[in-house]
């Protein structure tokens, strides 16, 4: 007699990636009875090292994309890094994506993104798109120097956004990157606040609580929740995030990046994957983003998304000079009470994302404080 896998899972989900957000996946599909199979660079891809099945592969490759498709019921995204096109086609073939191509897209194209968002007159930067140094002046012209530029694909934790002082600046860029860019003016930003919310195939919508990203260079470094903004604020801010789902057809969870300026909110981007912002929920909410997307994409029922504490902070552990990982410094990290670690069994590098700690408390203050210390420990700092 063969076994039959499929009889004791309740669903068998695809993911194109095997990072850390698969890895975090990877935890929350084994206590639901799902079944995660990545599509993996290598063996030794965070989310293989987790225990996900997984076919060896790349997503730039029709082929690999179609051979981990065949093996489950639907495909979704642990990153951004697909061909638009491919996945297009995929959908043609009738592969179930979650969220589907064109939705992705909007994560995938910060100008196909900015300019669907403007169309729904969502508020958002002004931007332009310029390819050559006239299109920069003329840009510099009406919003002045400095100006941001971003690369339309392919960009992450601030790479591929230069923040240009002057003319100089910008032809350097061009001389060294090719466009077309995203171009924006320097915002006065108070504060950068995230929303994560999840969306089912049949329309069913959950938000989470608004939280506050803390960044350094560019990387998101801490995440606080609840943001301490106003009431009226975060209701504005989870309005937007819902209103995007539902407009552009998501299925699965996204992260929508707002900044808060003098002016009011502005979008600044998408991410419709479990994303950096939303760490924070696998202790600190009643269901996790990575369950929640699990629900989402397999059209189950979504879990509720409160928090478990008045306050939840968790820091990221960034790679640093020392050559040990975190893991050689565990111990001083578990020292600290209400530390819950996560590493994602990387290889060290100066700037890499590594793991991160999560602490849920009482008191804003103490919270970050304690999530802080552990990190520091982690990354072989002093606190
Ligand atoms: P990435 O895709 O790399 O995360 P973002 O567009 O989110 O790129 O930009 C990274 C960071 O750069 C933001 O979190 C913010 O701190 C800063 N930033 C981005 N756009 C602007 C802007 N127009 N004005 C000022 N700061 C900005």
């Amino acid at each position: 007699m063969t076994d039959n896998p499929t009889q004791t899972i309740s669903g068998r989900v695809g993911m194109v990636g095997a990072g850390q957000l698969a890895r975090m996946t990877q935890q929350a599909a084994v206590a639901l009875g799902v079944e995660l199979t990545v599509l993996a660079e290598s063996a030794e891809d965070p989310a293989v090292l987790a225990g996900a099945r997984f076919r060896q592969g790349s997503p730039a490759n029709i082929e690999d994309l179609r051979q981990l498709a065949s093996l489950v019921d639907v495909v979704t995204f642990d990153h951004e890094q697909v061909d638009p096109e491919l996945l297009k086609e995929l959908e043609a073939e009738g592969v179930k994506l979650a969220p589907g191509a064109a939705a992705k897209l909007h994560a995938q194209d910060k100008l196909h993104a900015r300019r669907a968002l403007a169309s729904h007159g969502f508020p958002i930067p002004g931007f332009a798109e310029a390819s050559t140094i006239g299109e920069f002046d003329q840009f510099a012209a009406e919003q002045g120097w400095p100006v941001v530029a971003k690369a339309p694909r392919g960009g992450y934790d601030g790479r591929g956004v230069w923040m240009l002082e002057d003319r100089g600046q910008a032809e350097e860029l061009l001389d060294s990157a090719s466009g077309p860019f995203l171009l924006e003016a320097m915002l006065d930003i108070e504060m950068e606040i995230a929303v994560m919310v999840a969306r089912s195939a049949v329309g069913e919508l959950a938000v989470y609580p608004v939280v506050e990203t803390v960044q350094r260079e560019a990387m998101c470094r801490e995440v606080k929740a609840p943001a301490a903004i106003d009431k009226g604020l975060a209701e504005e801010a989870a309005g937007i995030a819902t209103e995007i789902a539902g407009r552009i057809g998501l299925v699965g969870v996204m992260a929508v990046e707002l900044f808060i300026t003098p002016g009011g909110l502005l979008v600044n981007e998408l991410a419709l994957r479990p994303h950096n912002s939303g760490h924070y929920s696998i202790e600190g909410c009643v269901t996790s983003q990575f369950e929640q997307h699990l629900r989402a994409v397999l059209d189950l029922p979504l879990g509720e998304t409160s928090l478990t504490a008045p306050s939840v902070v968790t820091v990221n552990v960034v790679g640093g000079d020392s050559e040990d990982g975190p893991e050689s410094r565990l111990a001083d990290a578990l020292a600290v009470p209400g530390a819950h670690v996560h590493l994602y069994a990387k290889q060290t590098r100066p700037g890499r994302k590594l793991g991160h700690v999560t602490v849920c408390g009482q008191d804003a203050d103490a919270t970050a404080k304690a999530a802080r210390s552990a990190a520091s420990a982690l990354e072989g700092g002093f606190s």
